[in-house]
């Protein structure tokens, strides 16, 4: 069979782990083929090396005696996303960089993690071990030892699992399980045997096995897969330590804490390091997405990466500035800029305390104008944390985890449960519960879908809920149900035609009369351009609209959002998407009747201004960034947002939006 990668990054180390994990539950042989490679798809290295990109699509053979099994399972799999976690398209605001008064010396590398650190540079040298080929008294010893390490390694590799998951480092977790797979690949433990077998010493063997694969990876024409390399490397020196028997113990760093300088560091480093004694992190080697920067960002370390050799060459102990929101490194500042720098940390600091202390107040603009800041979620528990956060409700319920994470859907009692929930913790503050969206990118394996040419034009969102009414109908009874424990309302996502919403419309109708339930506000998402085009006629028919702006920008500019070659020019601030959400507010208003949004750029602070200028009365936007946006609407007027939103809507491209000066 052959299905599509889902995700931006490709059959990367986590994605393969869980591929390789359910290939070995069966008995059959799995193979995998990309283009004219073909891998064993019980072996990680193997996968790995086949270099898959994101959207792309392999195709899986099985043979033996469960191999029909095999095949639906890895299936099911593949289409549920391998256990990927979507990366954060929601950062948080993070307007302020601090720049030096003086010229100075400067290294610049990657952003990798938020902030400024000031502190002595630490350079940190991993001991490289030298191997030489020197069997031991026997092959079946040396064929001991090397087995005996490699379960070590992997005792070693689960304990590091379970402390980090304790901290709640789920991420970092799943580095360690990658790595885990990586060395109970079977390919690997064969190869190292026979080459003991030939006569070869234990830890040669293993060195030349694990070279050789970093090689295969470094070839590769994808960075991310490359920068796995690093796994490799790690799990090669943990067990080659273990073979050699000698010490790879904690790294010690000196009292003081320090700005951490290194090559690059692995995940094993990292879980070796007393994080307390960090102040920074700056390396030469890795991008946005290596180990360092998911680590630095899981322990809130500010972190540059790609710096280049002049930060391994700079000398230890000297004093710098480490700015993980710029990507810069300043080397040894005078008095007066580490002054300067000590200042705008201690406010960096001042103003986050402050924006979290005033997030419960309300995002009033300076001349009184209030926007409503609610959030984006998508489990039970987030409600109650989006509260504590300081959201006014929640703008967006994304109801697919119910339904994705599991063998069957959810029930209508689950659901129920669910939905009530929710609105209890929300206490009375408004919850929108958007409708099933699957189909696209998102698959749920318990519903098999025909193969279609161009999933994202095809039965999706509320084309795939008209279809399946066993799959709608238990959705809107939980919903209406809940619906008398708090204020709920309902959303139909990617509503494109009248007669979908009449038709969506009328089930909801009928559930609701079933229920002998009062009615509640019905809206939909504008996230499809013909939606835009028809908005005054939508506007009579619904009572609010929420535009999803990753969705109607992906359909605006012909540009997958999850094409990784298309990344940079998905977005939602060009000119081209205002244009398209000044006319649908324009038809809202005309119409009375609200508008929202949800996408992606409602979490900005650029984003924002320029919405709420637009006319736009409720921005819905992930958890982390409620505060910071709150605050930052608190400095601006209206009359500031609406000058700012005639520029951008007078720009001709995106950069010319992204290079408008910024009020406040
Ligand atoms: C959108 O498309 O902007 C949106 C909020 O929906 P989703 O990201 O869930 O498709
Ligand atoms: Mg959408």
């Amino acid at each position: 069979i052959d299905v599509k990668i889902t995700g931006n990054a490709g059959l990367h180390a986590r994605p393969a782990t869980v591929f390789v994990s359910v290939a070995k539950e069966f008995e059959s042989e799995v193979r995998v083929q990309y283009g004219s490679k073909i891998a064993n798809g019980k072996a990680m290295a193997s996968l790995l090396k086949l270099g898959v990109e994101g959207g792309a699509t392999i195709r899986i053979l099985t043979s033996g005696p469960d191999a029909g099994e095999a095949l639906k399972a890895l299936k099911a799999a593949v289409e549920s996303g391998l256990d990927e976690e979507e990366e954060a398209t929601e950062s948080p605001a993070d307007t302020r960089i601090w720049t030096p008064e003086s010229n100075g010396r400067t290294i610049l590398g990657v952003a990798a993690a938020p902030g400024l650190s000031i502190g002595r540079l630490f350079q940190f040298r991993a001991t490289e071990i030298v191997v030489n080929d020197t069997p031991g008294e026997s092959i079946e010893a040396d064929q001991q030892d090397f087995q005996k390490a490699l379960k070590t390694a992997c005792e070693q590799l689960s304990q590091i699992q379970d402390a980090v998951l304790k901290r709640g480092g789920k991420t970092e977790a799943a580095i360690f399980r990658a790595q885990q797979a990586l060395l109970e690949d079977e390919d690997l433990g064969n190869e190292v045997m026979n080459t003991i077998q030939a006569g070869h010493g234990a830890a040669w063997a293993w060195q030349r096995a694990i070279e050789q694969r970093i090689k295969d990876l470094q070839q590769l024409d994808n960075e991310r897969l490359a920068e796995r390399a690093a796994d490799f490397h790690d799990i090669g020196q943990r067990t080659l330590h273990l073979i050699l028997g000698s010490d790879h113990s904690e790294i010690h760093l000196p009292d003081e804490p320090v700005i951490l300088v290194a090559e690059d560091l692995s995940p094993s480093d990292t879980a070796r390091l007393d994080p307390k004694r960090i102040l920074g992190i700056c390396t030469a080697s890795g991008g946005p997405t290596s180990h360092t920067a998911i680590i630095a960002r899981s322990l809130d370390i500010p972190a540059v990466v790609g710096a280049g050799n002049a930060v391994t060459e700079a000398t230890d102990g000297i004093i710098c500035v480490l700015d993980g929101s710029a990507g810069k490194l300043y080397v040894e500042p005078n008095t007066a800029d580490l002054q300067s720098a000590r200042s705008f940390q201690i406010s960096l600091h001042i103003q986050r305390d402050k924006e979290f202390g005033s997030r419960f107040e309300p995002a009033l603009l300076t001349d009184g104008h209030r926007v409503e800041i609610v959030a984006n979620i998508g489990r039970v528990v987030e409600a109650s944390q989006a509260v504590e956060a300081g959201a006014e409700g929640i703008g967006l319920l994304r109801t697919e985890f119910f339904f994705l994470e599991r063998t069957r859907p959810p029930s209508e009692e689950e659901q129920f449960k669910a939905y009530s929930a929710m609105a209890r913790s929300l206490n009375g503050l408004p919850l929108i519960i958007r409708t099933l969206d699957i189909g696209g990118d998102k698959v749920v394996p318990y519903l098999p879908q025909p193969n279609e040419e161009n999933p994202f034009l095809g039965v999706r969102g509320i084309r795939l809920c008209l279809q399946k009414p066993e799959l709608f109908l238990p959705q809107l009874r939980a919903i209406y149900r809940a619906s008398v424990v708090g204020p709920v309302k309902i959303m139909f996502p990617m509503i494109a035609t009248l007669e979908e919403l009449r038709a969506a419309k009328e089930l909801a109708e009928q559930v609701r009369a079933e229920l002998n339930v009062p009615p509640i506000e019905i809206g939909i998402m504008v996230e499809v351009p013909s939606t835009v085009a028809m908005a005054a006629e939508f506007a009579k028919e619904c009572d609010f609209f929420s535009i999803g702006t990753n969705d109607l920008t992906q359909y605006v500019l012909a540009m997958d959002r999850m094409h990784p070659a298309l990344a940079r020019q998905v977005d939602g601030l060009h000119p081209a998407v205002l244009r398209m959400i000044d006319q649908t507010v324009r038809a809202a208003d005309a119409a009375g009747k609200w508008v929202g949004v949800c996408g992606g750029i409602a979490g900005d602070p650029r984003g924002a201004a320029i919405l709420t200028g637009l006319g736009i009365t409720e921005l819905s936007m992930s958890i982390p960034s409620i505060a910071s946006l709150k605050a930052y609407l608190r400095k601006i007027s209206k009359a500031q947002a609406e000058k700012l939103a005639r520029q951008a809507l007078a720009c001709t491209t995106a950069s010319e939006v992204h290079a408008l000066p910024l009020p406040a």
